[in-house]
């Protein structure tokens, strides 16, 4: 019963307990009693009557219905109402409840103890035929679909047919007559389709309802609701047997739904829709025009009055916003049910921000009751649900690939990035669609407002980059295949044209042809600042940032980093203007030659640097020095062949010498182009001459760094700027590589400090991102003054897996398959990488105790990296701008 609810807390144990037991519906329904809300009397079947009467093959458990008469018992001198009485008789409702919600997915019957004979009761007791064979109508349609499996329709036409035939639209226009003929034809389809009549006992009726809501508990649709939602299949559902109330009875009956704030907004204000003389299902169904819950107000007064002050009561009893279903019988308001309301991502900030102002919780619930994925929706625009309803239903969902970087874009596909970029300048909005992106593809990808492509893991560059300049990007979707020569591409059936419209779901990972609408959210939102301030205040962590141009240090000192954890210093060498430089340095054996090239290229870095040290205002500042392999600067391969074999075609066709001998000059370039690339080659270059490995043979491009570095700290601390510069060497494994290299860099270092007269605070240190560096990081130590994770290098060598290649190949189906738990590249391995590391910073504060140690691969901006982070007590976590907010909460939620 309801009101033993205190019994239940003792038998379960704990509040969680009840809900176990009881399911979410019971539990409330009875904690609403024992704090005084107006709740029709009822009583809960168990879980554990559910769990017994399945595992036993279908047989209530000893007992059981024994006590479910005997509570119905109390129902009835509760309610002064006597089930099956024609004189005066008590109607129920059984309702299916879990302990997690599970809307819809499993069974309900109202109006139970409706009979011919009872029916005849009713009419007297209310003097409203037409409401009492309505109610019985819907008993027999919802009995006859719910226990014994009809097909609705059968039902549905019927009614159909009758208020053809009475010429009315709606159902709530058909006389008293009318229901009773459409009851003999239920009864009629009920003996057709079972072979045997309608049970009129009311007791008959109970039992079975209360056996066909036990047994929705393994219906598919319940099954695979389920599975989806991670909820264990062991757990059962409740049965609630509640009186009935009806909202039907007149113009001072309703019936609805509210929610005690906006589900959208978050704003504190009931929202709801209601139906005036109407029962239960009327309103979610939709058949008649629903009234706005402020209208309630106007219409009954003092119940309203009432159902405000319980929904205030309801909110201060849970803490949370609710969900509630009610009804008003001849003005008499009962409430029905209760459970915490679903929300959006900005609703959810504002409501957890605004209860902590109104005394209700505290700061860390608050903090905790936001997950970094609603703070990861503020981020981006996002496709409207709707929107993607329809265009999945229309077949305009191409495909799916892996969601690299979140958000919504739109736009008309472009196949490369010069046209990207070309379009984009002409003020059109576009998607950039690229086999894979390679680092001068940038600009394309800067133009466009999304990104697709065919290949490529999560770490892979387009993914790294899309990231860093929150660009919505979808990567690795194998469907897509890219015809370059007929500039078109090919999924399953359909065919995009490059300059069709595409939209890509970065949220989600699903691509779609056509424009689908998007919604903004608002980073500015100052619920979501205020909830933020709450959680630096809980998390011991750093955050700090991935950011290699000023403007991207400015965003992230906006959404609140406190550092620079990796810039990407090579991204640069890129920008208009000095790939020029960047090709000479690489092309010239001539030691004069690449002097010259190196002399042009450090003014710019020096620029590059100062604006970084000018962002962050005193804030450390980490440069990684030059890491990729020279290769990559170069032209591909063969791309330059097909170059020179078209030269040789035009060099036949040339028609005046003056001509030939520019085909000549461009011949000979590239072939040189060519010759440099085929030597620089490498079979494996993620594991060759890049990093550390590159500063030691060609000394003189990372010196030059280290100068930049040093001349823009001096310029900018005479600028009366603090500047903390931390220099790193990438891909160290031994700690002599760190010693040669250091001692060439600090001696460049000092050089500099000497010619300016300044003295600077700096640091040298190296990244962790080979086995080797993190199991031998004591000796390490020795000459690095700060470590910091690689882990997209560290998970790569860890695992053996190729980073740019996994994700579209065989790591997906070992995902898929649950051999693996997790991606490695987006979550970090605990038991591999994970105890790599913490060797690591064990080691190296052994030997340099308090060492500053942080995290730069992408995993820095995941909270469940995040939370290892924590774990291990690194000093900080870096990752790109726009992920800035999620880390500053998943490292408070770490901390708490
Ligand atoms: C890493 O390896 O984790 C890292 C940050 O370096 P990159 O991604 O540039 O190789
Ligand atoms: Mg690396």
């Amino acid at each position: 019963l309801f009101d033993e609810v205190d019994q239940a807390e003792e038998y379960a144990g704990s509040w969680d307990g009840v809900r176990g037991l009881l399911g979410g519906k019971g539990a409330n329904l009875a904690e609403m009693t024992r704090i005084g809300v107006p709740v029709p009397p009822g009583f809960t079947v168990t879980t554990e009557g559910c769990n017994a009467y399945l595992s036993g093959g279908g047989l209530f458990p000893e007992d059981l219905w024994e006590q479910e008469e005997k509570a119905l018992k109390s129902v009835e001198a509760l309610t002064g109402k006597e089930f099956g009485n024609p004189e005066n008789p008590l109607l129920v409702s059984c309702r299916s409840g879990a302990k997690f919600s599970m809307p819809g997915m499993m069974d309900t019957v109202l109006n139970i103890g409706l009979n011919d004979e009872t029916a005849i009761g009713m009419v007297k007791l209310t003097g409203d035929e037409r409401f009492v064979y309505d109610s019985y109508r819907r008993l027999i349609q919802m009995f006859g679909s719910v226990v014994v499996g009809i097909e609705d329709e059968l039902f549905e036409d019927v009614l159909t047919n009758a208020r053809i035939r009475q010429g009315v639209e709606t159902d709530s226009e058909l006389s008293a007559e009318t229901w009773k003929n459409v009851i003999k034809d239920f009864k009629k389809i009920y003996r057709r389709k079972t072979g045997i009549d309608f049970p009129e006992q009311p007791l008959t009726q109970l039992k079975l309802a209360t056996e066909a809501v036990f047994k929705s508990w393994n219906g598919k649709r319940a099954v695979d609701y389920r599975n989806a939602a991670n909820i264990a299949h062991d757990l059962g559902t409740a049965v609630s047997i509640v009186a009935m109330v009806f909202g039907n009875m007149g113009n001072d009956s309703a019936t609805g739904v509210a929610m005690t704030r906006n589900g959208s907004t978050g704003e504190k204000r009931i929202e709801g829709d209601y139906l005036t003389n109407a029962q239960g299902e009327d309103v979610v169904a939709g058949i008649r025009m629903t009234n706005e819950i402020s209208q309630l107000k106007i219409e009954m007064p003092g119940a309203y009055a009432e159902f405000e002050d319980i929904a205030s009561r309801l909110e201060n009893h849970y803490r949370e916003m609710q969900d509630v279903e009610f009804t008003i019988e001849k003005g008499k308001l009962w409430m029905l049910q209760t459970r915490d309301g679903k929300r959006t991502a900005q609703a959810a900030v504002r409501i957890a921000v605004d209860m902590v102002k109104e005394g209700l919780i505290t700061k860390e619930e608050a903090v905790l009751r936001v997950t970094p994925d609603q703070v990861d929706f503020f981020m981006h625009p996002q496709f409207d649900a709707q929107a993607k309803a329809e265009a999945k239903a229309k077949g305009d969902m191409l495909a799916v690939g892996l969601n690299v970087s979140p958000g919504a874009a739109f736009g008309i596909a472009a196949l490369d990035a010069d046209l990207a970029e070309k379009w984009s300048k002409d003020g059109k909005d576009v998607i950039m669609v690229r086999p894979e992106t390679r680092p001068d593809d940038v600009h394309g990808m800067l133009a466009a407002k999304g990104i697709l492509t065919s290949r490529g893991g999560r770490t892979s560059h387009a993914a790294l980059v899309a990231r860093q300049f929150g660009k919505p990007a979808v990567v690795g979707v194998s469907a897509l295949k890219i015809d370059m020569n007929r500039r078109e591409i090919r999924v399953n059936d359909h065919i995009i044209h490059e300059g069709d419209w595409l939209s890509v779901d970065g949220t989600s990972g699903q691509v779609f042809a056509g424009k689908l609408k998007t919604t903004i959210p608002d980073i500015k939102d100052p619920w979501l600042i205020n909830l933020l301030s709450w959680a630096d205040q809980f998390r011991t962590l750093g955050v700090w940032t991935n950011a290699d141009y000023p403007k991207d240090a400015k965003r992230a000192r906006e959404y609140g980093a406190e550092g620079i954890g990796l810039c990407r210093s090579e991204h640069m060498f890129f920008e208009a203007g000095r790939l020029p430089h960047v090709l000479k340095m690489i092309m010239t054996d001539l030691p004069i030659e690449r002097r010259e090239a190196l002399d042009a290229v450090l003014p710019f870095q020096r620029e590059d640097f100062a604006g970084l040290f000018r962002e962050m205002d005193g804030l450390p500042v980490i440069i990684r020095l030059l890491d990729p392999p020279l290769h990559e600067f170069l032209p591909n391969r063969v791309d330059l062949r097909d170059e020179l074999a078209d030269i040789k075609i035009k060099l036949q066709h040339a028609g005046s010498l003056k001509k030939i001998d520019e085909l000549l000059e461009m011949f000979k370039k590239k072939e040189n182009l060519l010759k440099r690339a085929e030597k620089l080659h490498e079979a494996n270059p993620m594991l060759g001459m890049r990093g550390v490995r590159l500063g030691i043979i060609v000394p003189e491009i990372t010196a030059m760094q280290v100068r930049a570095i040093f001349e823009a700290a001096c310029m900018v601390t005479r600028e009366g700027i603090k500047v903390r510069p931390e220099i790193m060497i990438p891909l160290a494994a031994h700690v002599n590589e760190l010693k040669v290299q250091r001692e060439r860099l600090e001696a460049e270092a000092q050089a500099v400090m000497q010619e300016k007269g300044l003295e600077i605070d700096y640091k040298f240190g190296t990244m962790i991102e080979l086995p080797r560096a993190a199991l031998t990081a004591g000796q390490i130590a020795e000459y690095a003054e700060f470590f910091s994770f690689g882990t997209n290098d560290l998970t790569q060598t860890t695992y053996g897996i190729s980073r740019d290649d996994a994700e579209s190949g065989f790591l997906i189906e070992y995902i898929e398959k649950g051999i693996l738990p997790d991606n490695p590249f987006a979550t970090i391995d605990l038991d591999g990488v994970g105890e790599l590391m913490r060797i690591a910073v064990t080691q190296g504060r052994a030997a340099r105790p308090g060492m500053e140690c942080g995290i730069c691969g992408e995993h820095g901006g995941d909270p469940a990296s995040i939370a290892l982070c924590h774990k291990l007590g690194l000093t900080y976590v870096s990752c790109s701008p726009f992920r800035i907010p999620i880390a500053r909460l998943a490292a408070a939620h770490a901390a708490l």
